[in-house]
């Protein structure tokens, strides 16, 4: 799954210009920027009905896996964003959907790992970035690692081996640093 997918929009209003909100959903009008609140951001206005579209964040959550050994297991996506780079397992959590219910599920779909989850590292988020992105501490406990969905390439990285410049988000990068000096709270999942 990608997180990070719709990485950092220019700031301000972000998405309103997006395609897929050129319509209202309650009449079909033209939907137009407008500040509706002093110090809040322009968001989309149906020019006809008057209904506001309140845009909000997407939740995604990723998982640091090790194995016994202190590697690290990649997958190197095969989708856009991020063609060709490496990320650990993740993806967007679904409505209704607990996120570390999210982080086992993904862990599974993307790299056929079966993981224990064993803290919380961090939660990152961007200036005009849309996701937020929880980030797990997780350990192997059945599978065998492959790429699955969305993905080219699945391998395990000793932590002097990280491919730090070809790293596919920001939120990778940041969530394997936090990992490598040791963030973890086990007390949170
Ligand atoms: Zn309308």
């Amino acid at each position: 799954m990608d997180i990070d997918s719709h990485y950092i929009r220019p700031v301000n209003h972000p998405h309103v210009h997006d395609p897929a909100l050129r319509f209202c959903s309650s009449c079909g009008g033209p939907l137009a920027p407008q500040r509706i609140k002093e110090g809040e951001p322009e968001r989309p206005v149906c020019t006809r009905c008057g209904h506001v579209v309140y845009l909000d964040p997407k939740v995604a959550v990723g998982t640091v896996i090790t194995d016994d050994d202190d590697r690290i297991a990649l997958v190197r996506r095969s989708i856009e964003p991020g063609y060709g780079k490496w990320v650990f397992p993740g993806g967007y959590v679904d409505r209704g959907e607990v996120p570390t219910v999210a982080a086992v599920r993904e862990a599974r779909e993307e790299a056929s790992l079966d993981i224990r989850l064993d803290g919380l590292i961090n939660i990152y988020a961007y200036a005009g970035a849309v996701p937020i992105v929880i980030v797990y501490e997780a350990s192997v406990v059945g599978g065998t690692l492959d790429a699955a969905d969305e993905s080219l390439e699945a391998a395990w990285f000793a932590p002097e081996d990280v491919p730090w410049p070809d790293l596919a988000f920001r939120s990778t990068r940041d969530a394997l640093r936090d990992h490598r000096r040791g963030l973890i709270h086990r007390d949170l999942i």
